[in-house]
C-alpha cells in the first residue's frame, strides 16, 4: 500500500467525522479516522469504517439516458435545459422544481439554489433535510432571530448534565456517543438523562431514562420551565439584559401545568412515573452546566417547532447558553444538512442565512446580478410533491435522494412522479424507487469521486476530496447544474470552473453588506488560491476574519441575538397532541428511525457485507404484551397497516418499546424488499411552521401474516 493518505469527510451522519483514505494500486480503498479532525479525533463508527467496502462500481449509474435510451452528455443537458425553459415559458417559473439533498456538497447546493431563486425566479427548491431538521431551523429563528447552533461538541464533554431528548445517539451519531461515553468514564459524576419512548442503546450510559409517550415533549419541557421558575432558578439579570417574552412563555407553561404540587395529570399524559419526573426536574434545576441535545425525535412532529422552543425556553430562562458546557444543541441527521441551510437549500430561505425580506432579497439580487429574483418562499417538500400531484409543478429534478421511499405518504409521491410531465433524476445509483420513474437519468459522482465542502452539526466546514477517478461518465453535481443553467441562457451567473470558484462566491456573499448583522459569515475565507482550497483545514463559522480562533467557538456569550430587539425570545408554547390520533381501526402508534449500521436507503451501506450482518431484514419492534394481544410471534411476519399504506415486516419482540407502540426502521425500499417502505405508512401531516412531517407518530394496526 502506498503511504498516501488523503484527508476527506465521512458522507453519512451530521457528526462530520474526518476520514483518511488510501487507494492501493489495485484500486482498493482503505480508511481510518483522521486524528487531526476536531469532530472525531481519529474515531469512526461501523459505517465510517466500512466506507472502503462501498467504493465499488456495483450498482452505479454510468451513463446519461432519456426515456431509457443511452445518450451522451450534450444530448441529456440540451434536453433538460430546453424542457425546463419551455415549461417555464409556457406555465411560469413556479411550474418547475428542484428536490435536493443533504448528501450534496455546499458548492452543489449553492449553484442549485442560485439557478432557481436568482435566475429561473422561483423558490421551488427544497431538500430532504426538510424531513430531519427544519423544525430546529424554525425554532432557532423564532428564539434567536437566526438559524444558529450556539455551541460545539466540546461542550458535551465539559457539561455536568447532558439531556438527550429524541436522540438515539448510540446508533445515529455513534462517534458523539463514543466521545460522551469516554467523558463520563473520565468524570463519573457527569449525569446523563435520556428522554425517549424506547429504551435504546443510548440508555446504556444513562443515569436516568424517561420513557415518555411519543409527542409529549412540549408538556415535559413546559413542566420543567414552570418548575425552574418556581425554584427561583431563572436568571433575572440574564432575562433583563438579553431576553424578551419570559412572562408569556411562563404563562403558557402554567396553562399546561397549573399545579406543580400535584403532577399526576401531567404524569398521566407523559406516561411517566411521578418519582422519576421529579428526579429529572430536580437534577436539571440543580445543575447549571447543562447541555440539551435533541434530534429527530423532537423535530419530526406536527408540533416540532414548539418542542424546540420549549427546550430553548428552559435554557434561556436560566441563562444556560453561550458558555462552556451549556446550551441547547440540535444534531443534524445528514452530512451536509447544515451546508444546505447556509446556502438557502430550503424553500423558505435565501442564501447566506438571508430571509425573504425586501432588503435581503435586494441584497442577494444585486450580488448575483440576478435577472429574475424569487420574492417569496416556495413549496416545502410535502407541499412540493402535492403540487406535482395536482399538476401545478410540471417538471421536477431530483438530486441525490429517493423521495419515493423517504417522504411520507410515499405511494402518493410515487403516483405524483408517474404523472409528472418531466422527471429528471441525477444520482450515483442506477436502480432506486425514484430512478425507476425518471424520464432523464444523469450520472452523478459518488462520495469518493467528488470534491467540495460540507458543514457538520457544530458549524464546522470540512473538505471532501476526490480519492478515486469517476465511474463511467459520472460528473459532479455542480457541473451538471451549471451546464443546464448555461444552456438556459444564464452563462453569466454559472461560469464556474471548479468548486473552489463557487466557494469563493459563497464566502463573498456571506460577507456582503453583513457587518455583523447576520450570523453566517465566512467572508474571511475569500481569496483562497486553488491549492489553498484543496488544503483547507476544517474550520468553524463564523469566520469573518481569516485566522480567528474558531476552536470552541460559541454564539451568544454576550447576548447579541439577531432579532430586531437584539434579545432572545422565549416563545410561549402549549402542548398539542399529534395530528392523527389512534382509534379503534388503528390502535397502535408506529415510531420510525435509523438502525446502527445502515444509512438512508442502503444504496451504499448495503454494499458492505459486515454492515448487512447487523440487522439483515426489515422489522418491527413489539412489546411482549402487544405481541401477545395481537398473536404476533418472534421472527414471524406481520402486516402493518395505516390510513395511507401497508408493509410486511419481521417481528422482533422486545420490552425496549412501550406497550402499544411499534418501531420500524426507515432503510428498506421497494428495490431491497417488496413491501417495507415505512414512508408508505406515514401520514403527510406536517408542522405548520417548519413543514416537517410527523415520522414519529403514525396510527397503525398490526396482524400476523
Ligand atoms: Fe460517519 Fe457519522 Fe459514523 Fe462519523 S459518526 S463515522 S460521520 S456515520
Amino acid at each position: 500500500m502506498q503511504d498516501n493518505w488523503i484527508k476527506t469527510t465521512c458522507p453519512y451522519c451530521g457528526v462530520g467525522c474526518g476520514v483518511e483514505a488510501n487507494v492501493s494500486s489495485d484500486g482498493q480503498v482503505t480508511v481510518r479516522g483522521d486524528k487531526s479532525h476536531p469532530a472525531n479525533l481519529g474515531r469512526l463508527c461501523s459505517k465510517g469504517l466500512a466506507l472502503g467496502d462501498t467504493v465499488i462500481p456495483d450498482g452505479r449509474l454510468l451513463h446519461p439516458s432519456i426515456n431509457g435510451e443511452r445518450v451522451n452528455w450534450q444530448q441529456a443537458l440540451n434536453h433538460v435545459s430546453s424542457k425546463f425553459a419551455s415549461i417555464v415559458e409556457e406555465h411560469g417559473p413556479d411550474s418547475v422544481a428542484l428536490y435536493v439533498s443533504g448528501q450534496l456538497l455546499t458548492e452543489d447546493y449553492y449553484v442549485a439554489n442560485k439557478l432557481m431563486k436568482g435566475y429561473i425566479g422561483t423558490s421551488n427548491i427544497d431538500t430532504n433535510s426538510r424531513l430531519c431538521m427544519s423544525s430546529a431551523v424554525a425554532g432557532h429563528k423564532r428564539a434567536f432571530g437566526t438559524d444558529t447552533v450556539p455551541g460545539c461538541y466540546q461542550d458535551f464533554e465539559v457539561a455536568d448534565l447532558l439531556v438527550l431528548t429524541g436522540s438515539n445517539l448510540a446508533w445515529c451519531h455513534p462517534v458523539l456517543f463514543q466521545r460522551i461515553k469516554a467523558a463520563k468514564e473520565q468524570r463519573p459524576d457527569m449525569k446523563i438523562v435520556v428522554i425517549d419512548p424506547r429504551r435504546t442503546d443510548t440508555c446504556d450510559i444513562a443515569d436516568m431514562h424517561l420513557p415518555v409517550k411519543p409527542g409529549t415533549d412540549v408538556l415535559l419541557f413546559n413542566t420543567l420551565l414552570a418548575y425552574l421558575a418556581k425554584q427561583n432558578l431563572h436568571s433575572p439579570e440574564y432575562l433583563e439584559r438579553y431576553t424578551e417574552g419570559a412572562e408569556q412563555a411562563l404563562h403558557a407553561a402554567h396553562g399546561d401545568v397549573p399545579e406543580l404540587g400535584d403532577l399526576s395529570d401531567v404524569c398521566e399524559i407523559l406516561g411517566l412515573d411521578g418519582e422519576i419526573l421529579n428526579r429529572f426536574l430536580a437534577l436539571f434545576a440543580e445543575t447549571e452546566n447543562t447541555v440539551t441535545i435533541y434530534s429527530q425525535g423532537v423535530n419530526q412532529s406536527t408540533s416540532g417547532v414548539d418542542k424546540v422552543n420549549a427546550i430553548l425556553n428552559c435554557h434561556l430562562l436560566t441563562g444556560r447558553i453561550g458558555k462552556p458546557g451549556m446550551g441547547p444543541f440540535s444534531i443534524t441527521g445528514q452530512p451536509n444538512a447544515m451546508g444546505g441551510r447556509e446556502v438557502g437549500g430550503l424553500a423558505n430561505m435565501l442564501a447566506a442565512h438571508m430571509e425573504f425580506t425586501e432588503q435581503q432579497i435586494a441584497q442577494v439580487q444585486t450580488f448575483w446580478n440576478a435577472p429574475s429574483m424569487a420574492i417569496q418562499p416556495g413549496a416545502k417538500a410535502v407541499d412540493l410533491f402535492d403540487q406535482i400531484s395536482e399538476g401545478k409543478i410540471k417538471a421536477v429534478w431530483v438530486m441525490a435522494t429517493n423521495p419515493v421511499v423517504s417522504l411520507p405518504d410515499a405511494d402518493k409521491v410515487k403516483q405524483a412522479l408517474k404523472q409528472c410531465e418531466l422527471v429528471v433524476v441525477s444520482d450515483c445509483i442506477a436502480d432506486t424507487d425514484t430512478t425507476r420513474l425518471a424520464h432523464v437519468l444523469l450520472p452523478a459522482r459518488g462520495w469518493a469521486e467528488k470534491s467540495g465542502t460540507v458543514t457538520n452539526s457544530e458549524r464546522r466546514i470540512s473538505r471532501q476530496r476526490a480519492i478515486v477517478p469517476p465511474t463511467g461518465e459520472a460528473m459532479p453535481d455542480w457541473w451538471i447544474i451549471c451546464e443546464v443553467a448555461k444552456r438556459m441562457g444564464f452563462e453569466q451567473g454559472f461560469n464556474f470552473n471548479s468548486p473552489a470558484e463557487i466557494f469563493e462566491e459563497h464566502a463573498a456573499l456571506s460577507g456582503y453588506e453583513n457587518e455583523g448583522s447576520r450570523d453566517f459569515d465566512i467572508s474571511g475565507m475569500q481569496g483562497l488560491a486553488e491549492t489553498e482550497y484543496d488544503q483547507l483545514a476544517p474550520f468553524q463559522w463564523p469566520m469573518a476574519t481569516r485566522g480567528e480562533v474558531s476552536l470552541h467557538k460559541r454564539f451568544f456569550a454576550e447576548g447579541n441575538f439577531y432579532t430586531p430587539s437584539k434579545r432572545a425570545r422565549l416563545v410561549p408554547v402549549k402542548y398539542r397532541a399529534p395530528a392523527s390520533g389512534i382509534d379503534g381501526k388503528y390502535p397502535l402508534v408506529l415510531n420510525s428511525g435509523r438502525i446502527r449500521d445502515q444509512w438512508h436507503t442502503m444504496t451504499r451501506t448495503g454494499l458492505a457485507a459486515k454492515l448487512n450482518a447487523h440487522i439483515p431484514e426489515p422489522f418491527i419492534s413489539v412489546h411482549p404484551n402487544t405481541a401477545k394481544k395481537y398473536a404476533l410471534e418472534e421472527q414471524g411476519l406481520a402486516h402493518v397497516e395505516s390510513a395511507h399504506g401497508s408493509a410486511l415486516v419481521r417481528v422482533q419482540v422486545t420490552d425496549r418499546v412501550r406497550e402499544d407502540e411499534l418501531f420500524m426502521p426507515i432503510h428498506w425500499t421497494g428495490v431491497t424488499s417488496a413491501r417495507a417502505r415505512v414512508g408508505a405508512l406515514v401520514s403527510p401531516d406536517v408542522d405548520a411552521l417548519s413543514g416537517q412531517p410527523e415520522f414519529k407518530y403514525t396510527p397503525v394496526s398490526v396482524q400476523p401474516w
